[in-house]
């Protein structure tokens, strides 16, 4: 890919980051009256933010300043500059509208194909796009992403799974980009209509848009027969293409650093943390136009690294999510993420991987009850491995479900459009 820094070395990339972020602090300044105000608030001098140690200096964004500044408060540039407009899905009040320069889809397209790159899919490749098309940005991303690339896109977008299958094996579809729940529930429907799986052409499972444990990572690639390879993103940045894995090491995703830059803060204190130690994501675009953003914090938990990759990508890696601090549940004073949940049921084997996770609240008490799917076809005695799996849970996560039910394959709902919902949280 032209202009990638990925292979060149710590020094050039950050001395490409400074440069950025002088320019990115200096023109948010300029140009967006709210962070005119926050800077000044905080008693920060643009010019005074010469390199990326700089940062803790200025003020965090917030998904709330996105709100407080609807609809484009926070945009830097005139209308007749914005060529595209995306959303993202609130599940709560007003969604949060972002906006693109023509230079920003350029640069979207360019991590898209970096991503695409990474993830060992080629230019003379098929990709199948099954995320949604429409004011989310994961449908146009990748989209634009794969033809960059100079692949054959198909846009199937998101639904219609049975319609899926068949386009994958009728024209050959080398790779399938959807939510990591949606590839599971592609395999399910090839089965019901009597296709193996494994027999259709995917050699590579591009998904993202939710939290995947490593058991999940596994159940998608054995079912499917194909490399799955995680990645990350978020609208308010740019939309998906902010971090990927490399196909060599499935082991971290690389952010795309010469365009955003990443933290780890503490959630509790926004203070920052050492390489290694987990806590909430911060991320400052280095190239936006439209919308530069300082310092926005995800919400969601990872922690980094810059050791060497085999790949010889020289970019921090960050770890999976392990989930958003928005998704903490905690449940009669224990702290869980419904990712831990999924890690340690998916490590038996009778398990298939959809869950639900209730919480009710009864007088003062919480009450959590699990409700997972038996594979298809067990036989096993059901009592037994409900117990066992009770055992797990109180010693791996020290929770005690006060419901743990097994149910047939097939009888949790899937979800074919959007994002999977495995927490009904009805306290
Ligand atoms: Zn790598």
């Amino acid at each position: 890919m032209t202009d990638s820094l990925e292979f060149t070395s710590r020094d050039v990339l950050r001395d490409r980051q400074n440069e950025r972020l002088r320019e990115t602090v200096r023109y948010s300044y300029e140009n967006v009256p709210f962070y005119r105000a926050t800077l000044d608030d905080a008693d920060v001098d643009p010019d005074d933010v010469e390199e990326v140690d700089d940062l803790e200096a200025l003020p965090f964004t917030t998904k709330e300043d996105f709100r407080a500044e609807y609809p484009d408060g926070l945009f830097a540039v005139d209308d007749v500059d914005v060529r595209r407009i995306h959303a993202s899905s609130g599940t709560t009040g007003k969604p949060k509208i972002v906006a693109y320069t023509e230079a920003d889809l350029d640069v979207w397209n360019e991590v898209m194909a970096r991503s695409m790159d990474a993830a060992g899919i080629e230019p003379n490749d098929t990709v199948q796009n099954a995320y949604g098309y429409g004011l989310f940005t994961g449908g146009l991303g990748f989209h634009a992403g794969a033809e960059e690339l100079g692949a054959t896109v198909i846009p199937t977008s998101s639904g219609n799974t049975r319609r899926q299958v068949e386009l994958a094996r009728d024209l050959e579809s080398d790779a399938l980009c959807c939510t990591p729940s949606y590839a599971l529930y592609v395999a399910e429907t090839a089965e019901e209509m009597g296709v193996d799986p494994r027999d259709l052409p995917l050699s590579t499972v591009l998904y993202g848009a939710e939290p995947c444990t490593e058991p999940m990572r596994e159940e998608i690639e054995e079912r499917l027969d194909a490399v799955g390879i995680e990645n990350y993103g978020l609208s308010e940045l740019i939309g998906p293409g902010v971090a990927v894995e490399c196909r060599e090491a499935q082991n971290g995703m690389h952010v795309q650093e010469d365009h955003f830059y990443p933290e780890v803060v503490d959630p509790e204190t926004g203070e920052p943390l050492p390489e290694g130690e987990e806590g909430e994501l911060v991320l400052t675009s280095l190239s936006k136009e439209a919308l530069p953003v300082l310092r926005y914090r995800t919400g969601d938990l990872t922690a980094l690294t810059t050791d060497e990759c085999e790949c010889g990508r020289i970019t921090t890696r960050m770890d999976s999510v392990t989930g958003r601090a928005d998704d903490l549940l905690i449940v009669r004073g224990i702290n869980l993420y419904p990712s831990q949940i999924e890690a340690v049921v998916l490590e038996f084997d009778d398990v298939a991987p959809h869950y639900r996770i209730d919480l009710y609240r009864e007088g003062s008490m919480d009450r959590l009850e699990v409700t997972l799917e038996l594979v298809e076809g067990f036989d096993g005695d059901r009592e037994r491995l409900r117990e066992r799996i009770a055992d797990r849970l109180r010693n791996a996560l020290s929770i005690d479900p006060d419901g743990l039910e097994l149910v047939a394959y097939g009888a949790l709902e899937r979800t074919e459009v959007g994002k999977a919902r495995r927490v009904y949280d009805r306290r």
